[in-house]
């Protein structure tokens, strides 16, 4: 369906291949990374050399943030955007508070008798959706009521992640300090679901493993949550309610491109307690949207930031209101397209950017034309 002319956005290293194939059909291609690192490394300059044998001939390349453009890649042909979030999806739609609950009810997250009428959320399509799977949910005792603080992260099971051991971690210093009593809940996708994925079964036994290890009082207030992912809608549905829900969100990340459930925490006007690293840099800016982790590693600066957003309603709150309206002006479709827009100008004004020119700078034994 691709003709000439046509402007085709790659989203990601999976979709690379293409660009040589869509270059050839006369498209211009711009090819959108949603990763990155902030110092280059072996491993990382391995992986750009074997990418830029498909890219080394597109229009433009976009990155996340400024840091993340490969060293050597052409500045020219590059451009900075940052993600956004869609507030209209199943992901980041309002939800009713008794919607909220009912959902968390009826998934297993929080205690209450299942109501199988009202836990219902819109679907893309605009029809009224309910979720009807439940999450397999590990904990020991009983679930935690919806009056009680919960303290959530939501990731993938990844050690990049912080583990997530080092969450539970963190938490055990909370506690252990003796700050203001309140729930974990760790949630990540199941982890036979996510094909592109492959070490999270791994990391989830790592984190099972040292979640049996802890002290009861601590392993009795942590609950670890793997959500179905069958039905994307769902399980986006699920998330949504435990970011409402959240009395404090967390990402203690060692690494992060972007941290979209950061995003999604701030727009849902969470308090975010976040590691400093990659682009959570660029939404929170300490103590003003957010509190930020210098040190990701160190559970007790972790307890210490989470002991006073648990215990400072006033100051959870302001924090959450701001964090909100960050997302307002910076994270959502009217910037975003407003600078693909202007992208999309620059390609067009390019002097003497022939269609076809993405495939024209691939060799076949992957040397850049850059
Ligand atoms: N997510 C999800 N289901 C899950 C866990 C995570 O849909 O069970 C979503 C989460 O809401 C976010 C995305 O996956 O939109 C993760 O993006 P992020 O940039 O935070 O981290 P990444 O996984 O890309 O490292």
């Amino acid at each position: 369906m691709v003709r000439p002319g046509d402007v085709v956005i790659l989203h990601d290293p999976q979709t690379a291949g293409l660009a040589p194939a869509l270059g050839a059909a006369g498209a211009r291609v711009m090819w959108r990374s949603h990763i990155g690192v902030e110092e280059p490394n072996a491993e990382s300059q391995a992986g750009w050399g074997f990418l830029e044998r498909y890219l080394a001939g597109v229009d433009a390349y976009i990155f996340s943030r400024e840091g993340y453009r490969p060293p050597g890649w052409d500045a020219a042909r590059s451009a900075v955007i940052a993600p956004s979030i869609d507030p209209f999806t199943a992901k980041n739609e309002m939800l009713a508070p008794e919607t909220t609950r009912a959902l968390l009810q009826h998934v297993g997250i929080i205690a209450g008798r299942r109501r199988d009428d009202v836990h219902r959320f819109g679907g893309q399509d605009g029809s009224p959706r309910h979720v009807s799977r439940r999450a397999e949910v590990l904990r020991w005792g009983p679930a935690p009521a919806w009056e009680d603080p919960l303290v959530v992260q939501v990731s993938r099971w990844d050690p990049l992640k912080d583990d997530p051991v080092g969450v539970m971690r963190g938490f055990a210093a909370h506690l252990a300090r003796g700050g203001t009593p309140a729930d974990l809940v760790l949630a990540g996708p199941e982890t036979h679901a996510v094909t592109d994925d492959p070490e999270a079964a791994t990391t989830l036994a790592a984190t099972i493993e040292e979640w049996r290890r802890l002290p009861g009082s601590v392993r009795s207030r942590i609950q670890l949550v793997s959500l179905p992912v069958t039905d994307v809608e769902e399980n986006a549905a699920v998330i949504n309610a435990l970011q409402r829900h959240a009395t404090v969100i967390v990402q203690k990340s060692l690494h992060e491109g972007f941290g979209l459930t950061v995003t999604e925490a701030m727009w849902k006007g969470r308090p975010v307690l976040a590691s400093g690293v990659g682009g959570i840099r660029d939404q929170i800016v300490d103590g003003e949207h957010g509190l930020l982790l210098d040190d990701p590693t160190d559970p007790a600066e972790f307890a210490e930031k989470l002991g006073r957003l648990l215990a400072e309603p006033g100051l959870a709150r302001r924090l959450g209101e701001r964090a909100r309206e960050r997302v307002v002006e910076r994270f959502l479709a009217p910037r975003h397209l407003r600078e693909y827009a202007e992208l999309l100008d620059r390609l067009a004004a390019a002097p003497g950017a022939p269609a076809g020119a993405a495939a024209a700078g691939v060799a076949p034994d992957g040397a850049s034309g850059r």
